[in-house]
């Protein structure tokens, strides 16, 4: 079942949005080649909690942390340790806050320092596709419109698209229905309607769809050793156009 939040939620939620943006803001301003993965969720714990919020990714289906960070290869779901931020890298951070029982999500994939041009320019057609998508979920349109938005924008730059992982509803759960692939035909899939949010995140590789998860049974790589982008949102659909409750 689709949750539709009333007034109240959409408040809550749009607290626990903040608080997520701020987070990233904050590993932003303090990211610089040396770091290690787990300095990175350490900030983000630091800021969530700070806010009387709760890290809702701490424990999720077990996960070990409050972010999953990500370097280069691995698209999602990376457990924060001992890597090695060098320059060049780039890092997806994916986190997200409850606050007084509603989450939020998203994620920003950073370059550190100077990154390939090749790199730069994933990560700027990555976000361009998530903005591209948002820009369709308006009431009345099909979740297909969105998801095929993403594919169409990567597919035709030459991109390889995750197939296999997607965004989602979300709400008073991290992960609720729909489900939300970067992948689909317009025009087809759910009517959106207002009230609604959901969570869209393209996951986009350089190159080949391909990935798999590492033996530590989290890890999301991509085949090929390709590196990998990933963007995400909390979007909430309104009579007035989608509004992004992630916003930085
Ligand atoms: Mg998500």
């Amino acid at each position: 079942m689709i949750s539709i939040k009333s007034k109240s939620d959409i408040e809550k939620m749009l607290e626990a949005g903040k608080i997520a943006a701020e987070a990233l803001n904050t590993v932003e301003a303090k990211l610089r080649p040396g770091m290690t993965t787990k300095d990175i969720d350490k900030i983000v714990h630091q800021v969530i909690v700070s806010h009387g919020a709760t890290p809702n990714f701490l424990g999720l289906y077990g996960f070990p942390a409050s972010a999953c960070v990500s370097v280069n290869e691995e698209v999602i779901h990376g457990i924060p340790g001992s890597r090695r931020l060098n320059e060049g890298d780039i890092v997806s951070v994916d986190l997200g806050a409850c606050y007084k029982g509603w989450n939020s999500d998203t994620c920003f994939t950073f370059p550190v320092g100077e990154v390939r041009p090749e790199i730069s320019q994933l990560l700027t057609d990555t976000n361009a596709s998530l903005y591209a998508a948002i820009e369709k979920a308006q009431v009345g349109a099909r979740l297909g419109d969105v998801s095929h938005t993403v594919e169409d924008y990567c597919r035709s730059r030459g991109y390889g698209i995750v197939m296999n992982y997607c965004g989602h509803g979300i709400g008073k759960e991290v992960h609720e229905e729909p489900e939300v692939p970067n992948h689909g035909k317009a025009g087809h899939g759910i009517r959106l309607v207002e009230g609604m949010t959901i969570c869209i995140e393209p996951m986009i590789n350089l190159k080949g769809d391909g990935v798999h998860v590492m033996p530590n049974q989290w890890t999301v790589v991509t085949d090929n050793g390709c590196w990998s982008a990933h963007f995400e949102h909390m979007v909430l659909i309104t009579a007035n156009g989608p509004v992004i409750m992630t916003k930085r």
